[in-house]
Formats: C-alpha cells, sequence, structure tokens
C-alpha cells in the first residue's frame, strides 16, 4: 500500500491520455480512485485493469459541461467509495486555430469542458474535499487543475485555448487563497507537449500545423504528467506545490 492508503481520488477525463494515467499512479499509491468521463467503455476498461491490480476503481460516466452530470459524479464517488480527498480535474479539449472567421460552436465546447466543467466539478468537490481536509486520513486534501503551458504563454493560433486555460489559472489561484487556511491544495499543472489524444479532435487542416509543429520534438508521455500529480499529491501537509510548468525538454 502506499502513501494514499485510505484516501478516495476522483479524475476527471480518466478515458485517455493524462487522466488515464493520473488514474493509475493514483491507484497504485493506494486511492481508492473514481474515473469520470464520457466514453464509459474506455472507464470500464481502466477499472477493470485497476482492479486487477488489486486497486478500487469505480467508472463515472459523466458529461462535466452538464452541472447536474458533473454534481452525481462528486456524489457517486462519496455514496460508492466513502469519501472525498482529491480532485484531478484534468477534462479537457483543445481546438486551435486563427480567431479570423474560427467556427464558434469550437469556442463554446472549449469553454463548456476546459472551464465551466472545471468549475462544475470544483464547486461540486469542495465541501467534501474540506471536510476530508478537516477529519480524513491525512488531514489535507487536494484539488490539481489541469491547466497547460498555454495556461501562461498566448501564442497566434490558440487565442480561446490560451484564454480558457488562463481562466483555469486564475480561478485556481483564487480559491487556492479561499481554502489553503482549511487545508485543501488548490494547485496547477501546466504541461508542455503531451502524446495524447488531444489534438486529433482538430480540423485536418489544423491538426497538419500542430504535427509540423512538434514532429522533431521528443514530446512528454502522459506518464510524465501523471508523475507531477502523484508528486503534488503526496507531499505532506504542511507542504503546498501551487503550480508546476512541465515543459519537454526541446519545447521552447
Ligand atoms: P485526451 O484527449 O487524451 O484526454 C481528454 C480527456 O477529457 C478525455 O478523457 C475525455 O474523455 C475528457 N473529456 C473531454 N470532454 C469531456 C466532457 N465534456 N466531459 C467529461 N470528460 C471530457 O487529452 P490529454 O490527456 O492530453 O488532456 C488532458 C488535459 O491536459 C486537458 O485539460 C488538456 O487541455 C491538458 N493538456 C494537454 C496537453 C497535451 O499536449 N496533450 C498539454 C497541456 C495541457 P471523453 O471524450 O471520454 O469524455
Amino acid at each position: 500500500m502506499g502513501s494514499l492508503s485510505g484516501t478516495v481520488a476522483l479524475v476527471t477525463g480518466a478515458s485517455s491520455g493524462i487522466g488515464e494515467a493520473a488514474a493509475l499512479s493514483l491507484a497504485a499509491r493506494g486511492a481508492a480512485v473514481a474515473l469520470a468521463a464520457r466514453r464509459a467503455d474506455r472507464l470500464d476498461a481502466l477499472a477493470d485493469r485497476i482492479r486487477a491490480g488489486g486497486g478500487v476503481a469505480l467508472a463515472v460516466e459523466a458529461d462535466v459541461t452538464d452541472r447536474a452530470e458533473a454534481a452525481a459524479a462528486v456524489q457517486r464517488t462519496v455514496a460508492e467509495l466513502g469519501r472525498l480527498d482529491t480532485l484531478v480535474n484534468n477534462a479537457g479539449v483543445m481546438l486551435l486555430g486563427p480567431v479570423v472567421d474560427a467556427p464558434v460552436e469550437e469556442w463554446q465546447r472549449m469553454i463548456s469542458v476546459n472551464v465551466m466543467g472545471l468549475m462544475y466539478c470544483a464547486h461540486a468537490a469542495l465541501p467534501h474535499l474540506l471536510a476530508a481536509a478537516a477529519d480524513g486520513p491525512r488531514k489535507v486534501a487536494d484539488m490539481v487543475n489541469v491547466s497547460s503551458v498555454a495556461g501562461r504563454v498566448a501564442r497566434n493560433g490558440s487565442g480561446v485555448y490560451n484564454a480558457t486555460k488562463h481562466a483555469v489559472g486564475a480561478f485556481s489561484e483564487a480559491l487556492r487563497q479561499e481554502v489553503t487556511g482549511r487545508y485543501v491544495r488548490v494547485s496547477l499543472v501546466e504541461p508542455g507537449a503531451v502524446e495524447t489524444e488531444l489534438a486529433g479532435h482538430n480540423r485536418p487542416e489544423i491538426l497538419d500545423t500542430i504535427r509540423q509543429r512538434f514532429a522533431d520534438m521528443e514530446r512528454l508521455q502522459a506518464d510524465d504528467i501523471a508523475d507531477t500529480i502523484t508528486y503534488i499529491v503526496t507531499r505532506p501537509r504542511h507542504v503546498a506545490v501551487n503550480e508546476l510548468l512541465v515543459r519537454p525538454t526541446q519545447q521552447q
């Protein structure tokens, strides 16, 4: 058993990429993990994998852009796993391209998932995180919000994605100040380019541009960011890692 024994984590966007890797990593340290996303088949397969390794997992099909579904995912986690010590707010979409003549529904999708979805999950989770910090096994609770290098540096061609991730940074810092005195640590993780399915949802011409940009670069793997998240949530109670920006070595 690891240092997260007796704790419960909810990971959003657990059906692929960083969320999937984070769920495996937290489970390996003894956390019971609730896995939230829309693709139930992927969640079931991951839950089976975690259980086969001796862990505890719960698949929770949820679209975080629906406030009721986000709240229900938190409630089901607490009802079935008993508590909530850690929220990894990771679900996100990245739809890049120029602002001029952009399909505005892509903006709406990004704001719905990356900003509102993250905030709905945070809102529903906070009472449970505060309770865990008051009398849980570690007397501390964590909310890890996954932003991006795009939340630090704006670039021509990713304006609205930049806007959503800057929003995540602002929200996280304000919330950190609000709850840190009560031992709920709010952390921001800002990955650079990670090899996942994320870019695959872009229009073909945009996807080509993204592929060219990273063609010769050794990108991060989802496990690298899972390590980062696990590092944050396994610090002693008096240590809060507020923010970590992790780029592939070659990324400028
Ligand atoms: P993936 O596309 O592999 O994962 C995204 C996850 O988000 C999936 O599990 C997806 O599940 C979930 N998701 C998307 N929409 C919703 C929704 N409406 N409700 C619930 N879940 C949803 O990409 P990554 O693992 O790379 O992305 C994870 C996070 O990391 C994102 O916030 C992204 O912005 C951030 N990030 C990624 C970087 C990269 O280079 N890959 C760099 C910087 C940040 P499903 O479709 O089943 O619902």
